[in-house]
């Protein structure tokens, strides 16, 4: 991305192995993320950052150090590099290990090849070669199925359990599937677009909200019998999502935050009155890959339908732009 608005495909030396702890990644497959839409969008800075950290592909080359994945290996890689075995890792925060790097600043996969450091502490393999039908599920799993399901983790989505998901971008939908597989007893998904509220209801909502913001907050109270619900995913990351999500949380519930925030501040005293557990940031997708991974290869979910629109990357470009003017929810790259 040159500068705002402006995103090109060109041609960058081809990575190589630097430290033996690194993979080679010939990638089948990436996409572009809610969170470009920032840089893309001007609210974050940018000036010819290479871009993506959603990434599959098939290893093509393996530092002398690397022990877990192998030439010819279909990978899926969480959007954070982690060793996967500092003390943070081990806890379960392989988004905050102590050797963290974030792809989408220094590696940039949307492009036909990555080097992927701490390769043992970032890549998983699948399997077996998949199927052609489920790389869009599995690049889903390497941050929005991830990312979601850390939000509702993080929300102590489970058995019994009223959800609320505010957002219904690819990472708010996939916050749905995973309250769902996580066994929560109702699902509020926050949506006032008709195609989306169709998919939260694939992936398991049992009730939509359109209002938004104070109204929205009111409509969960309603639903809730005046409490709230007891676990509120926000998945947006605006002062407007969070402070409905806030809102919509009962005391003693929990709220989890995935989405990028930007210029959010939370009141104190509002934080104070309310009562609540709340947690989040970038989420540990490495600690759920293997179990995400198992689901899709046993089919038991599908996350990849949130991809609505798939380009070549030479394409890259329109892909930006088809989600910045909300004509597809999710694109996925081919290469
Ligand atoms: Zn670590």
């Amino acid at each position: 991305m040159h500068t705002a608005g402006d995103v090109r495909v060109e041609e960058r030396e081809d990575p190589r192995i630097v430290e033996p702890t690194d993979a080679v990644v010939r990638l089948t497959a990436t996409c572009v993320c809610g969170s470009d839409l920032w840089p893309y969008r001007g609210v974050e800075p940018v000036d010819h950052q290479v871009m993506g950290h959603e990434y599959v592909g098939v290893v093509e080359e393996v530092g002398s150090e690397v022990r877990s994945v192998k030439v010819g290996d279909f990978v899926v890689g969480s959007f954070v590099i982690s060793d996967n075995t500092c003390e943070i890792c081990r806890s379960g925060y392989q988004s905050g290990c102590v050797h963290r790097e974030f792809v989408a600043q220094t590696i940039g996969t949307q492009a036909e090849k990555a080097r992927i450091p701490y390769a043992d502490g970032t890549l998983v393999p699948t399997p077996g070669q998949p199927d052609e039908e489920l790389i869009p599920s599995l690049l889903a799993a390497s941050d929005v199925l991830g990312t979601g399901w850390f939000g509702a983790v993080a929300a102590e989505a489970g058995p019994g359990k009223t959800v609320a998901v505010v957002g219904d971008g690819a990472v708010g939908l996939m916050a749905v599937l995973a309250a769902k597989q996580l066994g929560a007893e109702r699902i509020i998904a926050m949506s006032r677009h008709p195609e989306r509220q169709k998919l939260a209801r694939f992936y398991g909502a049992s009730d939509i909200v359109a209002e938004r913001g104070d109204e929205g907050v009111a409509r969960i109270r309603e639903l809730t019998g005046g409490l709230g619900a007891h676990s509120v995913i926000e998945a947006v990351g605006t002062q407007e999502a969070t402070m409905q999500a806030v809102g919509a949380t009962r005391p003693g519930g929990h709220m989890g935050f995935v989405g990028v925030n930007h210029d959010v501040s939370i009141p104190g005293i509002d934080l104070f009155f309310a009562n609540i557990h709340v947690h989040g940031g970038p989420a540990p997708v490495r600690r759920f890959l293997p179990e995400l991974i198992r689901l899709i290869w046993d089919r038991r979910i599908d996350p990849g339908k949130v991809f609505d629109l798939t380009l070549p990357l030479e394409q890259a470009a329109e892909g930006y732009k088809a989600m910045d003017e909300r004509r597809a929810t999710k694109v996925l790259l081919t290469l």
